[in-house]
């Protein structure tokens, strides 16, 4: 990409040289500021969970929760995650962070069950990195026993890349998780390298429509279109379905009329910190 860029600027001219030279010099100054303030987010307790509630439209209930990483730096600020987890990924610091979020996602958990709401399921990301580590299965075997919860009630979310990986390697790991019932959700769906024979082939419970669909579904025909025929595809291959981002109520009247199961979005709520979420099962209806 530097040398993508520098070329452009070679061929538009002298001036712009220097123009795009110091762009590139902030980026990588920026990129490598952010890094070593990462390395040390952990020791200096940086980092929170969000939670963003998933709300089941046949029950009108609050059926679980998504875990979203949350870094504030003293001299950053608050960094979003599309920011910090692609350079977390790029230097490996991913497997510690996402350690750390497990645990912690899991034991707020297992605290929201014992405030009585022992339904809730917990939806954690995993990074492809972090899902190719060796000793995956038995550290999530071992946090969730730790924190004192069901298999049942925990899920995965992981994107279709996962699927450019060795699928002999991909397909072992993730029936090994499956044993366990475990479950996993393919995130953003739609957006990547989808073969419809993984979704037969893997074990895959729940499938994702990713937020840029969702975002159209009432202005645009071809995001309407696409949406429905992925809920009746789910529908028939025994999938779940969750409409990611819905912000509108006419956004969720358009997917409880398509039959869509579960919607997570700005409608129902935002992430929000653990004792917010408590809140809000409280409060639900
Ligand atoms: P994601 O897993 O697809 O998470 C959903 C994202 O959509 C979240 O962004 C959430 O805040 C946002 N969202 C949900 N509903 C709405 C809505 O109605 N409107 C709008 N505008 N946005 C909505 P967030 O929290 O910024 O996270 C971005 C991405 O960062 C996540 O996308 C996920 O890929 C990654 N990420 C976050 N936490 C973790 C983590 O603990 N581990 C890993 N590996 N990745 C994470
Ligand atoms: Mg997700
Ligand atoms: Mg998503
Ligand atoms: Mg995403």
């Amino acid at each position: 990409n530097a040398e993508i860029a520098m070329y452009q600027a070679k061929q538009t001219g002298k001036n712009n040289i220097q123009l795009y030279t110091d762009g590139l010099d902030e980026t990588i100054r920026d990129r490598f500021i952010m890094e070593s303030k990462l390395n040390r987010a952990i020791e200096n307790d940086e980092f929170s969970l969000h939670y963003q509630p998933k709300i089941d439209l046949a029950t009108d209930s609050v059926m679980g929760m998504e875990a979203l990483l949350r870094w504030h730096n003293p001299e950053l600020g608050f960094i979003p995650p599309d920011k910090f987890i692609p350079l977390s990924e790029d230097s490996g610091l991913i497997l510690p962070i996402g350690e750390w979020v497990m645990k912690r996602a899991l034991s707020d958990t297992a605290k929201l069950h014992k405030e009585g709401f022992a339904d809730l399921k917990i939806a954690i990301n995993l990074s492809l990195r972090q899902f190719m580590k060796k000793g995956l299965v038995e550290f999530v075997e071992k946090s969730i026993e730790t924190a004192g919860l069901n298999n049942r009630n925990v899920e995965f979310e992981i994107t279709e890349n996962i699927f450019t990986e060795d699928l002999s390697t991909i397909s072992r790991i993730m029936n090994e998780i499956s044993n366990l019932n475990i479950k996993f959700a393919i995130d953003d769906f739609g957006t990547g390298y989808s073969s419809i024979g993984y979704l037969k082939k893997m074990p895959i419970s729940t499938l994702k429509i990713d937020r840029s669909y969702i975002s159209k579904i009432d202005s645009d025909t071809d995001s309407e279109s696409i949406v429905s025929s992925v809920i009746l595809m789910s529908k028939s291959l025994g999938l779940n379905v969750v409409a990611e981002g819905a912000e509108t109520e006419s956004q969720v009247n358009m997917l409880k009329d398509m039959g869509c199961s579960i919607v997570q979005g700005y409608y129902y709520g935002k992430p929000m910190p653990y004792d917010e979420f408590l809140e809000f099962v409280r409060n639900w209806k």
